[in-house]
């Protein structure tokens, strides 16, 4: 037996364990997951959580093959989310859309679906809001996989949302929100691979009936999911999803968008401390910033703001003074 068909199989025994009998009730799931696993070219990042199990039947890899998996595994997505890791709930480390990146290169491998079933609700504005995922039909009880591999950053209980809610931060970047779970699997800190049962599908919180309600997020900005997966074949659009923050989020534009992130509105030209005007970008300077923590801010030098502002580095800021970013 070759090393993959060992892992394999004890990530069918461990989701066995972890999920109870339900996965059997959805034989096209499992199809999907073993076909998703098979053709992951990450497996060995997988296997890195099974470690602990499969040392006793297969060689370990080498030492320097272990430390790059460590790297790869133990901070997912840290320098895209520049180290901030919170618990307190789905928005706690969301960087305003103006400091998102223009675009960015997300890579889809490894997708496993969540959970197969008819999507019954999609993103966009609904209700005089916008509803930030999509719903998948299920029954309740039914096991959820993570879409990716990653770790878990929040386990909680929202009565009057998501209900009983994870949230998971994949090493591609993105992060995943599952909702109106019956019952939550994983603990925060967690490590997951793609597919791994993360919680059983229900009909908790602010809910009509039993689904799966799935958030795809950018540095915690909801992006329609539909844009990266196709939920009829359950297949990833493309192997990387090319980010474009002016597509992705533009939803921001609707005047459903009633964000609490007034940092939000870049895409509408205005936000609390940057704005656009005349095809440039300004920052508003505020109480104790920097030269140095505006340039940082906006991915920019303090050299370039000087010239682009025809300041000296030793200019004293003021607090409401413009300056040009870009
Ligand atoms: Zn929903």
């Amino acid at each position: 037996m070759t090393r993959q068909t060992l892992i394999i199989i004890f990530v069918a025994i461990l989701t066995t364990f972890a999920c109870g009998t339900a996965s059997a009730q959805n034989p096209g799931y499992e199809k999907f997951r073993a076909k998703a696993m098979a053709g992951n070219s990450n497996f060995s990042k997988q296997s890195h959580l099974l470690d602990s199990v499969i040392a006793h039947y297969v060689e370990i890899d080498t030492e320097e093959d272990e430390d790059v998996r460590d790297q790869d595994v133990d901070n997912p997505g840290d320098d895209i989310y520049n180290g901030a890791w919170s618990t307190d709930g789905v928005n706690a480390n969301r960087v305003a859309l103006c400091d998102v990146p223009d675009s960015v290169t997300i890579s889809c491998s490894g997708y496993v679906p969540p959970v197969v079933g008819i999507t019954t609700s999609h993103f966009g504005p609904r209700w005089r809001r916008i509803h930030y995922g999509i719903d998948i039909a299920l029954r309740t009880g039914e096991p959820i996989g993570a879409a990716f591999d990653g770790k878990v950053r929040v386990t909680k209980f929202d009565r009057r949302g998501y209900g009983y809610y994870v949230v998971l931060r994949h090493d591609n970047g993105l992060e995943t929100v599952y909702g109106h779970l019956s019952e939550i699997k994983v603990f925060e800190g967690q490590h997951v691979v793609a597919g791994q049962c993360i919680g059983l599908g229900g009909s908790t919180g602010r809910s009509t009936g039993p689904h799966l309600h799935f958030e795809t997020r950018f540095m915690g900005n909801p992006i329609n999911p539909e844009k990266i997966i196709n939920f009829a074949t359950n297949e990833p659009h493309n192997k990387n999803f090319f980010l474009v923050k002016t597509i992705a989020f533009d939803y921001a534009k609707s005047s459903n968008y009633r964000s609490s992130y007034a940092a939000d509105n870049i895409i509408k030209g205005s936000r609390g401390n940057s704005y656009a005007k005349g095809g440039h970008r300004y920052h508003k300077v505020r109480k104790g910033e920097t030269l140095s923590s505006i340039a940082k801010r906006h991915g920019t030098t303090v050299n370039k703001l000087c010239k682009l502002n025809r300041i000296s580095r030793n200019s004293k800021l003021r607090p409401g003074q413009r300056l040009r970013y870009t």
